[in-house]
């Protein structure tokens, strides 16, 4: 039924679970299958998106994927990326898709507010539902959730579950190890930060087998940007950063008029919360940006600094450790006020971090 060539170095996976036999009977047995990554995907949701998409065709399954509202630039270059049907763009194709499907899969997200528009007529339909994610605190929306927050990236575990599904051999196919290795090095800000281990890396040794080209796709995905982004980012460091030493702290702040005035598109600002962090002694950086009627925060830590606590208990978020978010429905400049409130009411817990 589905046909893995063997690598010389193939992945191990240690044991078949339950739900990776019921997810295999599901993709064998599923007439219209549709995958569906989250709002603002990444590159790890896109990333595990085409490869599932890429092993399933292989198979000759009918499969289908829609993502939220939109892709960003430095993704669309990937083989299969056009096929991916935007929501807010395509409301009639993508309803018929998600109501006649017959197993829908959603990938990288644990809430099901993070299927935007497309969340009542997911949680309507009568397909088989399944969710392959790594981030913590998965909802209960789902017939199967196959969640494992070890992983660096649900792109990770997509490879895994595919290799587990026949005896530790991995499925070898150039299209299909570009969207597993997007996946791994956007969700690890290329190896710097994150969950990944020795496995990731011999998952990438596995990918490399199959002649990846990685720096071409290193290339791709890092060096795709506009020069008003590379001002914006230079603006962004040079006069709306404040770097709060005392409590091993950065932050950067940006108005609606700061975006207005760098040509700002969707996905511009994304990874600038990361580089406050590589400022000696800054272990905790969050990034503020004035959006339509409320604030979006994103946060960033080092080392056992639980930048999800603060998201979680103060700007109504959540995600992981080291990366998570928020939003705040008050103006800029309040909520980076009470932004610096709660971060003298934590003082102590930055004591003993580094
Ligand atoms: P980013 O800063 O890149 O937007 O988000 C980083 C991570 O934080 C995401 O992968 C997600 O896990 C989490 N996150 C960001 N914003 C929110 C939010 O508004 N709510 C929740 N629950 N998690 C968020
Ligand atoms: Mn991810």
């Amino acid at each position: 039924m589905f046909n893995f060539t063997s690598l010389k170095t193939a992945t191990k996976v240690a044991d078949l679970s339950k739900d990776t036999k019921e997810l295999l009977n599901l993709f064998s047995t599923s007439g219209k299958i549709v995958l569906i990554s989250h709002i603002n995907p990444d590159g790890d949701a896109i990333g595990s998106q085409l490869a599932l998409y890429h092993f399933l065709r292989s198979q000759g399954r009918n499969v289908s994927m829609i993502t939220p509202n939109y892709l960003q630039e430095f993704l669309k270059w990937m083989t299969g990326a056009d096929l991916i049907e935007i929501f807010i763009r395509d409301r009639k194709n993508c309803r018929k898709l998600i109501e006649q499907a017959d197993l829908i899969v959603l990938l990288d997200f644990n809430h099901a507010n993070r299927l935007g528009e497309a969340e009542e007529l997911v949680k309507a339909s009568r397909a088989k539902k399944v969710l392959i994610d790594h981030h913590l605190d998965p909802e209960d929306f789902t017939d199967i959730a196959i969640s494992d927050t070890t992983k660096c990236s649900t792109a990770e575990l997509v490879h895994e579950i595919i290799c587990s599904m026949n005896g530790d051999k991995a499925f070898s196919d150039k299209p299909y190890s570009e969207a597993i290795y997007v996946g791994i090095i956007t969700d690890t800000g290329n190896f710097e930060h994150g969950s990944y281990s020795s496995r990731t890396f011999r998952i990438v040794a596995d990918l490399i087998e199959t002649g990846l080209e990685k720096e071409k796709i290193l290339d791709r995905v890092y060096n795709n940007y506009s020069a008003d982004r590379l001002k914006l980012q230079g603006f962004a460091l040079n006069s709306r950063m404040v770097v709060i030493p005392e409590f091993k702290t950065a932050y950067i702040s940006l108005s609606r008029e700061d975006l207005k005035a760098h040509n700002h598109v969707k996905g511009d600002t994304e990874g600038f919360v990361n580089m406050p962090l590589s400022i000696k002694g800054i272990i905790f950086s969050a990034m503020f940006i004035e959006k339509d009627g409320f604030i979006k925060i994103s946060l960033r830590s080092k080392g056992q600094f639980p930048s999800n606590e603060f998201a979680t208990l103060y700007f109504s978020g959540g995600g992981h450790m080291n990366a998570s978010g928020g939003e705040y429905y008050d103006t800029l400049e309040n909520t980076v006020n009470y932004f610096l409130k709660v971060l003298k009411e934590n003082g102590w817990r930055f004591d003993d971090m580094e």
